[in-house]
This record gives structure tokens, C-alpha cells and sequence, in this order.
């Protein structure tokens, strides 16, 4: 049932001119859950319009198992979608609202209540059908709302910002629902947000997007220990890598003032390419050790701030200059105003080319 997708040099450009996607190359799996992530206006909402039907493909081919169907529209394509604004009809039952589309359809009343209970049961909402959506909460309202795409069986499932209307803790218990739902129907799903916790907790692969260009396709897994640029290192992990500029002088950089020797990470020859340019320095909060490791950067810095967050504290920390945060065992917690040291191991030192911002591999 679940279909599989071919985006070929997929562009749009919009009538004033704009061109908001570039050159959108992806295969999607049967099944696969892939997730477009990317800051506001990055082109993630255009792309899955035009793979919804919902808005023309200025050039560039999309095929649904094999076939092209840039001319077909929205209903041949045996596409449910869900929307930000997952409106409800509000006079209409929690049944009727998971019914209408059926209903529209003209199909058998028994077929409907089978497939109604299902689908309720499938979300939890068994207990809820009667009730109107105002006498639900936020997180029932939007298990609705998937409900009923859901219920119209198709290989593919499109969903833009399906949580951003909820609350923190609603967006967590949805997530592993939405998870869930998809490993028990295996339809083909994309997913947009701009929240990279949800794509990297929910997706098989994301799509990291900028500017309207893809800037890498990966898992979780592979976004988040080989990123191939700034942006995306920047981009996948909470609190965010940190960044250090610096000129290679004789092998080394300068964080701050202390010195990295860069000679573990670079080859003799990779050296010498970069004496006297710009490489920008990256380290995840995550992965510092406080005190002296043999073998690792050890740099000195200044604590500023300090975030009891339960599981960890985040330590915001001032490498004379550079500002950067340490995520740190909450034992651990240092006080502010005073010097520490702390190492970062080798394998986790990012560095990418200061002009190009691509990773150095
Ligand atoms: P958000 O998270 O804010 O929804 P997005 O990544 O989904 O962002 P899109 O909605 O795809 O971004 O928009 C991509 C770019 O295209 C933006 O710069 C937007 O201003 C522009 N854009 C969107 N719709 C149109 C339109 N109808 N005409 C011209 N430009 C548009």
C-alpha cells in the first residue's frame, strides 16, 4: 500500500519571481518516515505542497511509485494530509469529524463505523467519539485532526507542523504517538517542522534544508556525528555545536588563547593546505570533559552562567572571548565567576573551512 517517491531537480518559483526551491533531489523509501527540517522560509512547507499537488512545480519531475504526476491534482494522488491548523468542524462529534470525508464520499454507513472505530482506536479516541471537539484538549483535538487522514487508507501521508499548536509536554506525548501510528500503518510519511528534536526523535532520514537547497539527507544518526557543514552542525543538537574562528599558524589554532594542535585531526598535507586560512572550530556541549584528558584540546575559560536543568547543566562559559556552552553532569556544577579547564576528546572536534563552511574530512 505504501507508495515510494521520486523528486528529480524538483524547482519552484513563484509568480513575483521567487525562486523558493532549488534543484530538490530525493528518493523516498515505501514506508520510510522523512522528515524536511530547516529554519522559517528554508522551502520545506513549498516542497511538500508540490508533493501534495497543492502548488504547480515550476520544473522537475515528481513520480509516485514510478509514475510522473506533476499534472495530476491533490485527490488522484492518494495523498492525507495534516495541517498547522488542523481545524475541526466544531458542531460535528469527534465520529462525525473522522466521518465527514466518507460520508462526502457516498460510502456505506456500516463500512464507515468499522473504519471509524478503528481509526479510534488506533489514536485512544474510542472513548471520545461523541464528545465535540471543544470538549477536548489539544493533544485529543490534534489526534483527531491525523485521524482523519488517516482513515482514508492512502500510501502517503503529508504532515506540515502537525504539533506546533500544542504545549511542550503534548508535543512529546505526540511524538511517540505519531511514531507509533506510522509503524502501524507504514504509510510512506514526510513531515515538516522546524523543530529539530522532532526530527531527529521521530525521522528514518531528514532533510536538512536552507535557503531553498538541500543541505544534507541523513539520519539522525549521521546528521548528528557527520554533518557536512556549519549549518547543519549548527542545526541538529540542543544546545546547538559550538563555533571557534581561527587562523592555522605552524598546524595550530587559537581558541581564545589557548592553543590547539591540530596535527591529530589533519593530515601533513591537509596542513599545509590550510597555513594561514580560516578553519571554524566545532564542539558539541555534550562532548567536553571538564579537567585535563591527555590527548585532547584543553582549553581554559570563564564560567559565566550556569542552568540546573535535572539531567544535566548547561555551562555558559567564556573562552576569552568565545562565548560557548558545556553540557555537563548537574554533580558536576561548577560556580560561576571562577576559571575552569576542560577537554574536548579528539574525535569529537569538528572542523570545517572558513570560506566554505564545509566539513574538513
Ligand atoms: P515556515 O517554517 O515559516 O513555514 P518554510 O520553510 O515552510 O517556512 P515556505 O513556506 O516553503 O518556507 O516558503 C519558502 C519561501 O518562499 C519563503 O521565503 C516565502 O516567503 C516564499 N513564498 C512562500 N509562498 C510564496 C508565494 N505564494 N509567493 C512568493 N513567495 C512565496
Amino acid at each position: 500500500m505504501a507508495a515510494y517517491l521520486t523528486l528529480k531537480n524538483i524547482n519552484k518559483i513563484y509568480p513575483n519571481g521567487f525562486h523558493a526551491v532549488h534543484n530538490f533531489n530525493l528518493e523516498i523509501q515505501k514506508g520510510e518516515f522523512i522528515i524536511f527540517v530547516g529554519p522559517s522560509g528554508c522551502g520545506k512547507s513549498t516542497t511538500l505542497r508540490m508533493i501534495a499537488g497543492l502548488e504547480d512545480i515550476s520544473n522537475g519531475d515528481f513520480l509516485i511509485d514510478g509514475d510522473r504526476v506533476n499534472e495530476k491534482g491533490p485527490r488522484e494522488r492518494g495523498i492525507a494530509m495534516v495541517f498547522q491548523s488542523y481545524a475541526l468542524y466544531p458542531q460535528m462529534t469527534v465520529y462525525d469529524n473522522l466521518a465527514f470525508g466518507l460520508t462526502l464520499q457516498g460510502v456505506d454507513e456500516d463500512v464507515i463505523e468499522g473504519k471509524v472505530q478503528n481509526v479510534a482506536k488506533i489514536l485512544g479516541l474510542t472513548d471520545y467519539l461523541d464528545r465535540l471537539p471543544k470538549a477536548l484538549s489539544g493533544g485529543q483535538r490534534q489526534r483527531v485532526a491525523v485521524g482523519r487522514a488517516l482513515i482514508r487508507k492512502v500510501g502517503i501521508f503529508l504532515m506540515d507542523e502537525p504539533l506546533s499548536n500544542l504545549d511542550a509536554k503534548q508535543r512529546v506525548t505526540m511524538r511517540s504517538e505519531i511514531t507509533q501510528i506510522h509503524q502501524r500503518t507504514g504509510s510512506t510519511t514526510i513531515y515538516v517542522t522546524h523543530d529539530q528534536t522532532e526530527a531527529m526523535t521521530m525521522a528514518d532520514r531528514i532533510v536538512v534544508m536552507k535557503e531553498g537547497y538541500i543541505q544534507q539527507v541523513g539520519s539522525p544518526y549521521e546528521l548528528y556525528f557527520n554533518p557536512v557543514n556549519v549549518f547543519v552542525a549548527g542545526f541538529i543538537g540542543e544546545p546547538p555545536m559550538n563555533f571557534a574562528s581561527g587562523v592555522v599558524k605552524g598546524g595550530k589554532i587559537k581558541i581564545g588563547e589557548n592553543t590547539v594542535d591540530l596535527s591529530k585531526k589533519l593530515s601533513a598535507e591537509q596542513i599545509k593546505e590550510y597555513e594561514g586560512k580560516e578553519i571554524v572550530f566545532g564542539f558539541r556541549p555534550e562532548a567536553v570533559v571538564l579537567g585535563e584528558v591527555e590527548g585532547a584540546a584543553v582549553i581554559n575559560a570563564s564560567v559565566e552562567l550556569t542552568e540546573l536543568l535535572g539531567d544535566n547543566t548547561n555551562v555558559y562559559v567564556d573562552i576569552q572571548g568565545v562565548k560557548s556552552i558545556l553540557k555537563i553532569d548537574p554533580h558536576d556544577t561548577p560556580e560561576t565567576d571562577i576559571d575552569i579547564k576542560f577537554s574536548i576528546p579528539q574525535e569529537s572536534i569538528y572542523l570545517f573551512d572558513g570560506e566554505t563552511e564545509n566539513v574538513i574530512k
